[in-house]
């Protein structure tokens, strides 16, 4: 176990910069929102926590800032606990920089005095300095000393960024910070608050439900399922090589096909699927992307599947397959798939098409596993 000293400037333990929560356990009267939490985030990273409602996402965030008291486990900033059993620094002297869905702005305090807020310790110059600064990283300075009223949503958000950023805070913490912006203001508030988050070097923690926001914000990303990390790595293997079929799940729709692993590998309706460390009559759940069905108009291969609709959805199709009765030798249900295929493929109805699978996109579960 490793021992860190206590919240002092002084005493900095160089080899544990950023964020770092050790078996963090939290629950309200009998509900275990937190079970035995580890996650560390270093300076100039930025760490998506992303699960359904209710998996302890907030609870992890709000134990982290000090707005929710640690019961379990420790909270270390820069080397330093702030938080531990019986020992807890204030959020505001953790040098954290807080930004939540509500943008939270002070109705009665205008642009500048809002950013201002956190500044009290400097003299009025620095101050103004740090005040025009932060607004100008998040292009907001034209807004100086615009009320909050008066913004657009998405212009309080920035606002909101930059009083969370004037302090230099070591660590940022975000709780849904776009969900309350339409699609396309979302798209580019979130673009520019990962560049200004990058600039700052800060150790950043954002809390997210929505799995295409964590890939375009995330150094790693930590999917969440009841109150435990389910898998804590890169966007690209959470994406790839998710660890449980909750994780696959997540990231959107799937292909199911519950089945007996024969020979080393599954059958499926789309032939054999490699199923390494599975023994020879387990039960298995195979799981393929929609984009892991690669779709050829030739109605002679190994697998032909009939079209029953086909849709355009902007920036790519989405195709329905029946497979009829036939093709699924070994598979227990194999009568209706989706394929995603990028751009504009519209087959008519009623025509088949050739299936392949792309192995990179089918992952192999016990069948018990949760989903
Ligand atoms: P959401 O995305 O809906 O905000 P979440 O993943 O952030 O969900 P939390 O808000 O951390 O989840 O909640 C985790 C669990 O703790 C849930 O079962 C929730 O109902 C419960 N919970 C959270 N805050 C409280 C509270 N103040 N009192 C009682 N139960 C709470």
């Amino acid at each position: 176990m490793t021992v860190v000293p206590r919240i002092d400037l002084d005493r900095k333990v160089p080899d544990l910069p950023g964020l770092r929560l050790q078996g963090v356990s939290h629950s309200f009267g009998t509900i275990r929102a937190l079970a035995d939490v580890s996650l560390a985030v270093v300076p100039g990273e930025l760490v998506c926590l992303l699960g359904p409602s209710g998996c302890g996402k907030s609870t992890l965030l709000r134990v982290a800032a000090g707005l929710e008291p640690l019961q379990k486990g420790s909270v270390v900033l820069d080397g330093c606990a702030v938080a531990e059993p019986g020992y807890a620094v204030p959020p505001e002297r953790r040098g954290v920089g807080l930004v939540f869905q509500d943008y939270a702005l002070f109705p009665h305090l205008d642009v500048a005095d809002n950013v201002a807020f956190g500044l009290a310790g400097m003299d009025a110059g620095a101050r103004a300095a740090r005040v025009r600064e932060a607004l100008e990283s998040v292009g907001m300075l034209d807004s100086l000393h615009a009320w909050p009223h008066t913004l657009s949503g998405g212009q309080q958000q920035r606002v909101a960024l930059a009083r969370a950023l004037a302090p230099r805070p070591r660590v940022v913490l975000m709780d849904e910070p776009f969900s309350g912006l339409d699609a396309r203001l979302r798209e580019s508030i979130r673009d520019d608050t990962l560049h200004v988050l990058k600039r700052s070097g800060a150790a950043t923690l954002m809390v997210t439900h929505d799995p295409e926001e964590a890939m375009f914000m995330a150094d790693r990303i930590a999917v969440m399922r009841e109150g435990s990390i389910e898998q804590d790595d890169v966007p690209l293997r959470v994406y790839g090589e998710p660890a449980t079929a909750f994780v696959a799940r997540f990231f959107g729709q799937l292909n199911e096909i519950a089945t007996r692993i024969a020979g080393g590998s599954a059958p499926t309706p789309f032939g054999p699927v490699s199923a390494p460390g599975f023994a020879d009559g387990a039960g298995v759940r195979v799981l393929i992307r929609p984009e892991g069905l690669r779709l050829r108009a030739d109605p002679d291969a190994a697998c032909p599947a009939k079209v029953l609709a086909a849709r355009l959805l902007g920036r790519s199709s989405w195709i329905h397959l029946c497979l009829g009765q036939a093709a699924g030798e070994g598979a227990d249900d194999h009568s209706h798939f989706h394929a995603r295929v990028p751009g504009r493929f519209l087959p008519a109805e009623g025509d088949v098409l050739g299936v392949e699978l792309d192995p990179a996109q089918v992952f192999v579960f016990p069948a018990d596993t949760p989903i």
